[in-house]
């Protein structure tokens, strides 16, 4: 169990995309001669997002690449920002959007897997790792995740926060709460 007033402490999410929200695989080929890139996401990582977001904590991915695949699925989970940058810039670019929110580095957990992200990881209030981390990003990290990434690591690690909080309970009932509005809803507009 995650210490509560650390996890309290926590404003903000970041995430590394490539071995976090995806395996690490890129499917990579040709369509009509152009070059298509498809990525496998899991979809109990977008509710892990989505409930982060609803008690209060933005979610910022941090991509060391450029790839059209990730921003149709940051846009599909309405993060709160994309940063596609060189993977040596991830701290100063990742810096930059804290301060845009007027949050630091001791405010965030992050989240990663390979050693791109060594710079945010040693630097963070909560620093995290996947399960397929290589080793030395888990020796930075504060928790390793059971889960590897893309198969529902960012999930965990949202439950994680929100147990930690004391705010697991409240989110599942709100969430229930407003998927059966929803149902009812969609019931009446037949
Ligand atoms: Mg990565």
């Amino acid at each position: 169990m995650l210490d509560r007033a650390l996890a309290e402490r926590i404003k903000l999410v970041g995430l590394d995309v490539d071995g976090v929200l995806t395996d690490g695989g890129i499917y990579v080929g040709l369509v009509a001669n152009h070059a298509l890139e498809f990525k496998c996401f899991h979809v109990q990582d977008g509710l892990g997002v989505k409930l982060l977001r609803t008690v209060g904590l933005p979610v910022v991915l941090v991509s060391g690449r450029a790839s059209e695949a990730t921003e149709v699925r940051a846009k599909e989970m309405e993060v709160d920002e994309l940063l596609e940058v060189a993977p040596a810039d991830k701290l100063p670019e990742f810096v930059g959007a804290l301060e845009r929110r007027g949050l630091t580095l001791a405010d965030c957990a992050y989240v990663g897997d390979d050693l791109a992200d060594l710079p945010v990881l040693r630097q963070v209030a909560l620093p995290i790792a996947v399960a397929n981390a290589v080793a030395e990003v888990k020796e930075a990290a504060k928790v390793v995740t059971t889960a590897s990434g893309g198969r529902g690591a960012v999930r965990e690690v949202a439950e994680l926060l929100l147990r930690a909080r004391g705010e697991w309970q409240d989110i599942l009932k709100r969430y229930f709460r407003e998927s059966s509005d929803v149902a009812h809803g969609a019931r009446r507009s037949r």
